[in-house]
Formats: structure tokens, C-alpha cells, sequence
């Protein structure tokens, strides 16, 4: 029996995964900050599947607080096999001359920083066990870059810069790293978007869609379970090939 924590798992993605890592057998650590509602139904649904599901909530971006949640989960679950920096958010669309150092630092914070807590306090106990998976979550624009999403692009260019080097740095202790980079998903993030927009940007990709949370989980799942254990330090593009 494997037991994962993920960041961010209340609602979309995270929520997404945490479904299909139960459905494989996987006791999970569902990580929310708002969304305690949400969290504590998920964790009731997937401990009808027979698994472990527990809610925690923390503010990734506050250290004292990442740290408690990977303590919390320990706890809850025993020492972690694997975890998933998923939680993030996004600004409104702008240029960067209009952006202010208060939402540069925010979502810096929940995208970037978040991560560096959460695996500073879970690394010792992966390195202690001698094996482990952590999967990042970063987005097709920290590759390309997006216009009017500098400080979005520059955080998720940061997470692939984190992941491969700790695939470097945890390789030796028999831990894999690796990264999910989505494309445009239907999540409450792109909500703001027009049902117009959305299927506008759905038809930029070579698949002519946007993609579904379900089909994010499928990859961040893959990294993380021992079907990719030769894999490590890789960013799997997950956006109906928006990047190729
Ligand atoms: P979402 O539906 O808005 O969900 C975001 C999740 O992150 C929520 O569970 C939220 O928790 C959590 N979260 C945000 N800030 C947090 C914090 N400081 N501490 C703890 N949890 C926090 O977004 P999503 O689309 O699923 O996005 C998930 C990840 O995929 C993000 O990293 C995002 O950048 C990335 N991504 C998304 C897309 C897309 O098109 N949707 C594309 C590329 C990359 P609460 O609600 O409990 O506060």
C-alpha cells in the first residue's frame, strides 16, 4: 500500500488526481486552504473506495504552515511514498508594467515558494526511506512563456528549474522528480474564460480541444507509481500538443 500527498487537491487537478490515485489503492492527503467543503466531501467519496482520505488544510505559501502539513500527513498516513506540488493560482491577464510587487510576491508565493516548503519539510523523510516520487506541477507557458502571464510563466519556468534539479540531487537516494506541464484545462481557474474563449483556445491545440482534470491525473499518477521508474527529471506536456 502507497500513500501520496498532494497540494491543491480540493478542487480541479489536484482534486482530479487524488480521485485517481484512490482508485489505484493509494491512501491520500488531500491539501486545501479554502476550500475546506470541498476537501472534506472529496476525503469522504474516496474513503468510500476503501483508502485512506484525509483533508488538511495549509497555506502553502506560509512556511510554518507547509511544514505542519507534511508533519499532519506523515502522521495520518505513515512516512510518504510519494508527493505532488500541485496547489497554484493565476492573475488576472495584464502586462507586466501593470502588475504590482503585491501580485508578483502572491503568486510567486502559492506557485513557486510553496513548493520549496513542502518539499523541504518532505525530503528528509523520502531521503530517510530511500525511496520516493515527487511530481510538480508547472504549466505549458513556464516552456513557451505567455504574453500578459510573465510572473505566472516566470514561477512555472521555476518549477521545471526546481525539478530537474532535484531529479539530480535526489537520484542517488533512489528518489525520482519529474513534472507535469498542462495545457489549457477545464478547471476553475480558466472559469473567467468564455465558453467562446475556451473552445477559441481549445482549437490552437493539434487536438482541437482543451483538456479535462481527468487527463492531467493520468500523467502525474504515471510519474509517481513505480510504471515510471526509470523516469526522472522529464516534463511531460499534458495540452493536446499546444507545445510540440
Ligand atoms: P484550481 O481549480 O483553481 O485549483 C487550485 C487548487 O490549488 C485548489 O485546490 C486550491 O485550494 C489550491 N491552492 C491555491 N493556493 C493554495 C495555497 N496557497 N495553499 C494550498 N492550496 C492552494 O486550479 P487547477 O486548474 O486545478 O490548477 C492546479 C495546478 O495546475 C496549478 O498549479 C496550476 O497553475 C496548474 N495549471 C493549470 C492549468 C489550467 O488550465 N487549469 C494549466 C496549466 C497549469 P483551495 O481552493 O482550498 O484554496
Amino acid at each position: 500500500m502507497s500513500n501520496v500527498l498532494i497540494t491543491g487537491a480540493s478542487r480541479g487537478i489536484g482534486a482530479a488526481t487524488a480521485r485517481l490515485f484512490a482508485r489505484e489503492g493509494w491512501d491520500v492527503a488531500i491539501n486545501y486552504n479554502k476550500s475546506r467543503t470541498e476537501a472534506e466531501a472529496l476525503a469522504a467519496e474516496l474513503s468510500e473506495l476503501g483508502v485512506r482520505a484525509v483533508p488538511i488544510q495549509a497555506d502553502v505559501s506560509v512556511p510554518e504552515q507547509a511544514e505542519r502539513l507534511v508533519r499532519e500527513a506523515e502522521a495520518a498516513l505513515g512516512p510518504l511514498d510519494a508527493v505532488i506540488c500541485n496547489a497554484g493560482i493565476a492573475l488576472p491577464q495584464q502586462l507586466l508594467t501593470d502588475t504590482t510587487p503585491e501580485q508578483w510576491r502572491r503568486l510567486m508565493s502559492a506557485n513557486l515558494d510553496g513548493m520549496f516548503y513542502v518539499l523541504k519539510a518532505a525530503i528528509p523523510g523520502l531521503v530517510r526511506q530511500k525511496r520516493g516520487a515527487i511530481v510538480t506541477v508547472s504549466s505549458m507557458w513556464g516552456l513557451t512563456g505567455g504574453s500578459c502571464e510573465a510572473p505566472y510563466s516566470a514561477a512555472k519556468a521555476g518549477v521545471i528549474g526546481l525539478t530537474k534539479a532535484l531529479a539530480k540531487e535526489l537520484g542517488p537516494s533512489n528518489i525520482r522528480v519529474n513534472c507535469v506541464a498542462p495545457g489549457v484545462i477545464a478547471t476553475d481557474m480558466n472559469a473567467h474564460l468564455s465558453p467562446e474563449d475556451l473552445s477559441a483556445l481549445g482549437e490552437e491545440a493539434p487536438l482541437c480541444r482543451i483538456g479535462r482534470p481527468e487527463e492531467v491525473a493520468q500523467a502525474v499518477v504515471f510519474l509517481a507509481s513505480d510504471r515510471a521508474s526509470f523516469i526522472t527529471g522529464q516534463v511531460l506536456s499534458v495540452d493536446g500538443g499546444m507545445v510540440i
